[in-house]
């Protein structure tokens, strides 16, 4: 009852198949619209979310190596390559335990 059709990917603009057991599958799932995009385009967008930010390069503040930093970086913010960065995560994460002792007392 399904016949393979070809559509246009919004994305990419190529062609692709809407094939008849897709059709059918997407019948089953209620879905009432035609897939907008071919498959590839289709993952790109679910794995956008995972995918890695645009890195900007910068000058790391505690050693001087290369940066590179998922924001712009700005002047007044120091900006650490992700050794450093890990670094201080470390020191951050064994300093947190006591804080919050001294806290609790
Ligand atoms: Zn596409
Ligand atoms: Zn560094």
């Amino acid at each position: 009852m399904f016949e393979d059709k070809t559509l246009v990917c919004k994305d990419c603009g190529e062609e692709f198949v809407f094939s008849a057991r897709e059709q059918e599958f997407y019948e089953s799932k209620g879905f009432v619209n035609e897939p907008l995009r071919c498959k590839p385009c289709r993952d790109k967008r679910k794995n956008a979310g995972k995918a890695p930010r645009e890195m900007h390069e910068a000058t790391c503040d505690a050693c001087g190596g290369v940066a590179r930093v998922p924001f712009i970086p700005r002047d007044d913010r120091p900006v650490y390559c992700s050794e450093c960065f890990a670094k201080m995560k470390e020191a951050e994460a064994a300093e947190a335990p006591a804080a919050e002792e001294e806290a609790a007392e």
